[in-house]
């Protein structure tokens, strides 16, 4: 028999979110394996908010069958309501490695037959058995913003135990591995990794990596911490020309890119769900809630009931899921 969606719930927050249109890669079904905001990072640029669990250590918190079920029978009712899924994807209300129950989370879910990708901060793959988790995947995203240590730490705020020369050393090593599609991100930001010298270093490490494409972004959603500006369009052509000029593939994604989000019914559910993950321009929701008939009182209910905040960043209105605390351990 198929679980409903509140039995799919852990740490009040669904496992299996969307489909949600992703830049990248069409549609994608997003999967949350650990509690809301868990990472050893705390980057200025978050949208999910400051980190509320700093963790270092890998712990379990669903048995991968939890896992594999959710995401089975989310993808059995989307498949009844002819919304097709490009993507499965990790990528967490925090950082999916922690979990150490991902390599058998996406062994299970492969037996799905729908592509799956994984979406990390790359802190993790200095350690063997991350690198061996995430070799089972599709494709993986590694996060790197900074190849100087002290900009590293100022960009992406790391658990102070974490060593940057041994993650950029443990990403050569997985890159030299992995047979899947290996992709990077990097997200530069005013005044902190955007100045040419920096970005010049950063490519030749990029070159050393092989990846199939390196991802340009730009802080376009309320980030985590005040004073986190995209760089003025110089400085992105600037850093733009440097990576192509050492990689075969740089693509710059500047735009919001949100698209249409998807309900299956459940709008609210849906809509909680989606800005956990990606917070949502005001115009995207205003979209969304009228495709499928709902009063724009939905937002401002979820809003006094404390469930959804309202924020402005560079001119634009966004709506996310405010974070609860939640405790450190497995909490079910
Ligand atoms: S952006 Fe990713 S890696 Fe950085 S704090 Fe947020 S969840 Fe963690």
């Amino acid at each position: 028999m198929r679980t409903t969606r509140s039995e799919r719930k852990f740490f009040d927050h669904e496992v299996a979110v969307g489909p949600v249109p992703s830049r990248r890669l069409g549609r994608i079904l997003g999967i949350n394996n650990i509690p809301p905001k868990t990472c050893n990072y705390s980057c200025r640029y978050c949208q999910l908010g400051r980190t509320s669990v700093r963790q270092l250590d890998r712990c379990e918190y669903y048995k991968p069958t939890e896992i594999v079920l959710s995401v089975q029978d989310r993808l059995a009712e989307l498949l009844e309501r002819n919304e097709p899924v490009d993507y499965l994807m990790f990528f967490s209300e925090g950082e999916p490695t922690l979990d150490q129950n991902l390599g058998g989370e996406i062994i299970g879910l492969r037996s799905l037959g729908v592509p799956l990708a994984v979406i990390t901060n790359a802190s993790l793959v200095t350690r063997e058995d991350v690198r061996g988790d995430l070799g089972w995947a599709d494709l993986v995203s590694l996060k790197v913003d900074a190849v100087d240590p002290r900009i590293w730490r100022t960009i992406n705020r790391p658990h102070r135990d974490l060593d940057h020369h041994q993650i950029l050393t443990g990403a050569e090593i997985f890159a030299r591995r992995y047979h899947g599609t290996l992709v990077i991100e990097t997200m530069l930001v005013k005044n902190v990794n955007d100045d040419e010298e920096h970005v010049k270093e950063l490519a030749a490490y990029l070159e050393s990596l092989s990846p199939s494409k390196v991802y340009l972004t730009v802080p376009i959603r309320p980030p985590a911490c005040r004073g986190v500006h995209p760089p003025d369009e110089h400085s992105v052509i600037r850093a733009y020309q440097i990576l192509c000029s050492r990689l075969p593939e740089v693509e710059c994604m500047l735009g919001d890119g949100s698209g249409s989000c998807v309900s299956t019914g459940d709008v609210v559910t849906d809509l909680l769900g989606i800005a956990a993950i990606r917070p949502l321009r005001k115009d995207t929701l205003t979209e969304f809630l009228i495709r499928y008939d709902a009063p724009w009182d939905t937002v401002t209910d979820l809003i006094r009931a404390g469930e959804l905040a309202k924020v402005k960043y560079e001119g634009e209105v966004f709506y996310l899921r405010k974070l609860k605390k939640v405790r450190r351990s497995r909490a079910r």
